[in-house]
């Protein structure tokens, strides 16, 4: 034993020299056993792992994070022990701002797409923490509503990567302080195990409850074990939680609920009801059940994995529980590797929930909420605009906001009809390259939408902004009056934008293409004396929609 401890030393001496690459390996399969002791918020993990040199060059050493209140036991490489050395590391990655960190050295070259199997032992505590959040400055009641992660006697709710670090991941240093950065290094992880597996025993020392996970497990009794297998991990990020819940059980979706809840579990419940037939309408029949977790939190931030929602249950009016439930009734509907299809169309289907509730404009109003956020993080990510093509983005406000919005341009501009047939012909797996689903999009609805992908999905062109330039009448010899509109787009992404021109009976609406940085006209026929023009009902985002309406003058 000592002599296997000097080794690690003189092993950990001679890695500082070799350069380590944290990116090279892709954690393809995880096999564990993970055992919860609620009274000492303790985590013991005993299992396998596989992973593959993901790199172009030969690895000899590779890196394993855990939380950092967790400690490595044991690491064997093909049932002999291994040497490595361990140590903290600073990444936010994981609550407590640093990871527990082992450099395993393989003794041997392993080539580019080679996989070696591991076994390890690794253990601790995993107490509420929120030092990666109070190292930025966040008052400690806003981080405790973010970062409330933990085993503990009331309740046991972990997050996998981003969260806590209870699974081995490896990742160079990601730092909040840094979030365009933070979010890249993030979401490449995920996407690169999108295709990984995670099979979970979970045991529970404490008696009478229940444990729920994210990905398509159900939750089940911890009086025996409890499994669950992400195969694969997919959107999801490997979740779970052990509290004293009770089911309230429906077709579509299972609300876990804490004692004395039920009736606003049953509200929740039948707000996902009332949403189903426009969501299967729009995004298929339900792949999966909707999993709503309470947590006994009440301030806490709700977080969301796939189908999952974890929370507290807040009694809410019905129109804004349908608005959230569509959310996550799109997700079991709707599968996509690429996060502006997946979050973007669930998005979308909650400015469909506000149209089904209340018409287009409340929905347009609901979309409107989001474009100053956009219109800042556009702003900001001119500077870069390799990273922030919606295509391929980790930009939350991107990927979710901006997204929504394409969504419900792409729907005005195909019909609901053309739009859910392409949503329909969509297959995840075929999914493999950016133009997949114009291309969709061009044989089941309207072709030729090249322009608008190009300039919305696989270059970041920033935002249109509109000017109503002219609006010019001349009276028909047959009655009525043909009004020419002039429509000047200063931004920098071209948009099909909704022109209508309002008379002194009802309005006459159109459509009109705007290039970028660009002006174009055309003739709106009205039956009544006409007496404005407007530019955008707000379904196209722009920063400023002031100058978009001009009065008509008849001379
Ligand atoms: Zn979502």
């Amino acid at each position: 034993m000592i002599c296997l401890r000097v080794l690690c030393v003189l092993c950990g001496f001679t890695l500082c020299c070799a350069a380590l690459d944290r990116d090279a390996f892709t954690f393809t399969a995880y096999d564990l056993l993970v055992r919860i002791e609620p009274d000492s918020q303790a985590l013991d993990a005993r299992g396998k792992i596989r992973l593959r040199n993901d790199s172009l060059q030969p690895q000899r050493s590779l890196a394993l994070q855990i939380s950092s209140t967790l400690r490595w036991t044991s690491i064997r490489l093909e049932g002999k022990p291994v040497a490595y050395v361990t140590g903290p590391y600073t990444s936010d990655i994981d609550h407590t701002g640093a990871v527990s960190e082992a450099v395993v050295t393989l003794g041997r070259d392993v080539p580019p797409g080679a996989a070696v199997e591991l076994e390890l032992v690794y253990g601790g505590a995993i107490p509420v923490d929120a030092s990666r959040l109070r190292r930025l400055g966040t008052p400690p009641e806003i981080a405790a509503r973010t970062d409330w992660d933990r085993i503990s006697r009331q309740f046991t709710a972990v997050r996998g990567i981003g969260y806590v670090a209870w699974y081995p991941v490896a990742t160079t240093a990601a730092n909040l302080s840094e979030p365009a950065e933070y979010a890249q290094i993030l979401g490449t992880w995920k996407a690169r195990h999108a295709r990984s597996q995670m099979k979970l025993a979970l045991q529970y020392t404490g008696a009478g409850e229940t444990a729920a996970f994210s990905g398509a497990c159900p939750a089940q009794p911890v009086s025996k074990p409890a499994s669950c297998d992400w195969a694969p991990i997919g959107n999801t990020v490997p979740t779970f939680v052990v509290a004293p819940l009770v089911a309230l059980s429906r077709p579509a979706i299972d609300v876990w609920h804490l004692a004395g809840h039920q009736d606003t579990a049953a509200d929740y419940a039948l707000a996902a009801e009332r949403m189903l037939p426009l969501i299967t309408a729009w995004f298929g029949p339900a792949r999966a059940k909707v999993q709503l977790v309470e947590l006994a939190l009440p301030d806490a931030a709700p977080f969301e994995s796939g189908p999952m929602l974890i929370g507290p249950l807040r009694p809410a009016n019905a129109k804004s529980l349908e608005v959230m439930m569509a959310h996550q009734l799109a997700h079991a509907a709707f599968e996509s590797p690429r996060l502006w299809i997946y979050e973007g169309l669930a998005h979308f289907a909650q400015a469909l929930a506000r149209e089904r509730q209340d018409g287009r404009k409340a929905a347009l109003a609901y979309l409107g909420r989001f474009v100053p956020a956009l219109v800042e993080t556009e702003e900001a990510s001119s500077q870069q605009p390799a990273a922030s093509a919606l295509v391929s983005t980790h930009d939350e406000v991107l990927y979710r906001s901006k997204a929504m919005f394409v969504w419900w341009m792409l729907r005005d501009m195909v019909s609901d009809a053309g739009l859910q047939r392409a949503l329909r012909a969509y297959q995840p797996a075929q999914d493999k390259e950016p133009a997949y689903f114009q291309r969709l999009l061009e044989a089941q609805a309207r072709p030729a939408l090249e322009w608008f992908f190009a300039e919305w999905v696989y270059r970041d062109r920033g935002l249109p902004q509109f000017r109503m330039e002219a609006a010019h009448p001349r009276a028909r010899l047959g009655g009525g009056f043909l009004v020419t509109v002039t429509v000047e787009n200063l931004g920098g992404a071209a948009a099909e934008v909704p022109v209508t021109v309002r008379t002194q009976s009802g309005d006459r609406a159109s459509r009109l293409l705007v290039p970028a940085k660009a002006k174009a006209s055309k003739r709106i026929e009205v039956p009544y004396t006409p007496v404005e023009a407007r530019a955008n009902d707000g379904s196209v985002p722009e920063a400023d929609l002031g100058n978009n309406s001009i009065a008509i003058k008849m001379r």
